[in-house]
């Protein structure tokens, strides 16, 4: 099996019917990116920025993150690189950053709603994405979007720090794809409206588990409800995938569901674009990718999205290998 994995580094992910899927991985710092040129990454779909700003006694600079940005950029040489703006809140906190305790942390105030108040912190990340742009292929995504105000909002202050950095005549790129990560129920239902504003979705399946089953992922007693293969989710997938298809705009997943082996077949057939997953996940899912038909997976995934549990999805997906 390790001998057939290397082979599968240098190609591209290819279903049997000759449809190509992009496999990118999800990085936390710019070492990672070497594990995923070594498994055959074709770009990160995933940068989790917050851990420039943990582990430390204060915001990072301009300066520490533009070149963090930078070296990610150029160690993926021309290959995509969507980068998260701050995702923190929720379970992961700042000692420098005074954050009132909350009630209901997952459902409080963090991520992009924490951006949009707290504009300077903001606006230093986009100025460093900004100026790092030029130096590859970058892909900018903002977290736990929930109405297409936020998308707005956050968008307008991109585009202003834009203008003030051209203006001071630093080179912007003026290919950067915007998009959103789909985490949070409302905007899986409403992902038509996003898809005429956003470059790309990608499916933050983490959150968007937990949120559509008012299950903390983190919290062992409700376990049982975190359900990936639930239809509920497959259908709200399959919306998120059929919207952006009508627009035009391409659509990825960065959580964990992306890189499991029971999920994969499921994704594939419903016309997902890019899976973004642990580097070591990578090779074994081009391997499973290369012997599926993606019109075989088609019909698997209907038949799923017309099922009522979690259980029989699971059941159908293991009956395409007895
Ligand atoms: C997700 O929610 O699926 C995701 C990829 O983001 P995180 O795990 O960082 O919340
Ligand atoms: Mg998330």
């Amino acid at each position: 099996k390790i001998e057939e994995w290397k082979k599968l580094r240098e190609v591209p992910t290819i279903s049997t019917d000759g449809v190509h899927v992009e496999l990118a991985a999800n990085i936390g710092t710019p070492n990672d990116v070497t594990g995923v040129l070594e498994n055959g990454g074709e770009g990160v779909g995933l940068y989790r920025t917050e851990f420039l700003y943990m582990g430390r006694t204060e915001l990072p600079s301009e300066e520490v993150q533009f070149n963090s940005y930078k070296t990610v950029l150029e160690k993926m040489d021309g290959k995509p690189v969507v980068v998260r703006t701050l995702d923190i809140g929720g379970d992961k906190e700042l000692s420098y950053l005074e954050m009132p305790k909350e009630m209901n942390p997952f459902l409080g105030f963090r991520a992009v709603r924490l951006c949009l108040e707290r504009q300077d912190i903001f606006r230093t990340q986009l100025r460093a994405l900004l100026r790092a742009s030029v130096y590859g292929n970058l892909r900018i995504m903002f977290p736990m979007i929930a109405t297409l105000d936020e998308f707005r909002q956050a968008k307008a202050l991109l585009l202003e720090e834009k203008e003030k950095l051209v203006s001071e005549g630093v080179s912007v790129s003026d290919t950067i794809q915007l998009g959103i990560m789909v985490e949070i129920p409302s905007t899986a239902v409403l992902a038509d409206q996003f898809a005429k504003e956003v470059d790309f979705f990608s499916i933050g399946t983490n959150d968007l588990i937990q949120y559509t089953m008012a299950a903390d992922r983190m919290n062992e007693r409700v376990s049982y409800l975190y359900q990936p293969y639930n239809p509920s989710i497959l259908r709200l997938v399959k919306m998120v995938i059929d919207a952006a298809h009508k627009e035009g705009r391409w659509v990825g997943m960065c959580g964990e569901m992306a890189g499991d082996a029971t999920a994969i077949p499921l994704l594939l057939g419903l016309g997902l674009d890019e899976f973004s997953m642990s580097a070591t996940s990578i090779l074994p899912a081009r391997s499973q990718i290369s012997k599926l038909s993606k019109g075989d997976m088609e019909n698997l995934a209907a038949q799923a999205l017309q099922m009522s549990t979690a259980q029989e999805v699971v059941q159908l997906v293991r009956n395409i290998n007895a």
